[in-house]
């Protein structure tokens, strides 16, 4: 098979790979139906993140069980299946209190921008849809494989609830998914920052009530007039940077929850501030296995949306314009199809 090799700085390449195999009687091998590239997989294509060989690229995936190790009991070939970007047993004291993603015997599935994929413990980490999904549904399904997911943790961890203030940092595919959440959960009030035009309108789309331009001290100067110098009950953190992490700390008010998923890239908190920001922090990679039963559910009877992030659809093999797009950020999320 043929599928997604990142090299270096800007150098994806479509290439010969093995084709995986039961490795172990816990593993499944699905044939993706869709898969996609992540905001995070810019950080080492940016060459933020040096990679030390050539890595095959991907971790967002749903498709068709294929094949099922001896030990699989639950997932059956043919099935429709989403999984998250952490293989889990569900089991473990870590999983037992919803924290998957870092499940004692966690895997991390990495190369899933190919036609075929190895998943480790099949029967905990995998989760069916009731039927196969109509084709128009798929996007919707791949978003929740880590997106969605991620963005409903934000909104979990920032403690969001019926009737909050919100105020979202980001607005790649996670922050808009941070809106969308949001509002599912009832937020009264939420506050998107985004300076691009086809983002702000999705966000619109999705539940956001008002947009902030600006970034930085402008834009906590910006959320503290619109809150008659309060600041936001939560704040959903989506991107990662020191710049982002402060302007979210300094949104919150006394009291309020900030939930940071942006996987942090020079991130350093200032012992003093944070003392007296008075602010709870919650965050880290998500525990998308955890929310894909609830979600895949919703999905399901038409609730949410959230495959609309996918503003760009190629074929697998021109995986490096769907980097590109996303890195010159003509596109939001790249969604390809093997
Ligand atoms: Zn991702
Ligand atoms: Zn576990």
């Amino acid at each position: 098979m043929r599928g997604a090799v990142l090299y270096g700085p800007r150098d994806v390449r479509f290439e010969e790979r093995d084709t995986p195999k039961i490795l172990k009687p816990s593993d499944a091998i699905i044939r993706t139906s869709a898969t996609c590239v992540c905001g995070s997989d810019l950080w080492p294509y940016r060459g933020i993140q040096p990679i030390a060989q050539p890595t095959p690229m991907g971790h967002e995936y749903c498709g068709i069980v294929e094949e099922v190790g001896s030990a699989v009991r639950s997932i059956k070939p043919g099935q429709f299946v989403i999984g998250s970007f952490f293989a889990s047993d569900n089991t473990c004291p870590n999983c037992n209190h919803g924290y998957q993603s870092s499940c004692q015997h966690r895997e991390f599935v990495g190369d899933a921008q190919a036609p075929f994929l190895r998943v480790p413990l099949a029967d905990s980490t995998l989760v069916s849809t009731p039927d196969n999904p109509p084709a128009s549904m798929v996007p919707n399904l791949l978003a929740v494989s880590d997106v969605m997911g991620t963005g409903w943790f934000a909104a979990s961890a920032a403690n969001v609830k019926p009737g909050s203030t919100v105020a979202v940092v980001g607005d790649g595919a996670v922050g808009l998914l941070g809106v969308l959440s949001a509002k599912q959960v009832g937020a009264e009030r939420i506050i998107a920052m985004s300076r691009h035009e086809s983002r702000q309108k999705l966000a619109r789309e999705f539940g956001a009530t008002d947009l902030v331009t600006e970034r930085g001290d402008e834009g906590v100067a910006r959320i503290m007039e619109l809150t008659r110098g309060i600041g936001v009950d939560s704040v959903l953190e989506c991107v990662g940077t020191q710049e982002s992490m402060m302007q979210a700390i300094q949104s919150t008010r006394r009291g309020g929850y900030v939930g940071y998923v942006g996987v942090p890239h020079g991130v350093e908190l200032d012992g003093e501030k944070l003392f007296f920001a008075h602010v709870h922090l919650h965050g880290g990679p998500a525990p998308v296995r955890h929310y894909l039963p609830e979600l895949i559910d919703l999905v399901w009877k038409g609730l949410i949306n959230p495959g609309k992030v996918f503003d760009l659809t190629l074929p697998l093999d021109q995986v490096a314009e769907g980097y590109r797009a996303m890195d010159e950020r003509r596109a939001i999320k790249t969604l390809l199809r093997p």
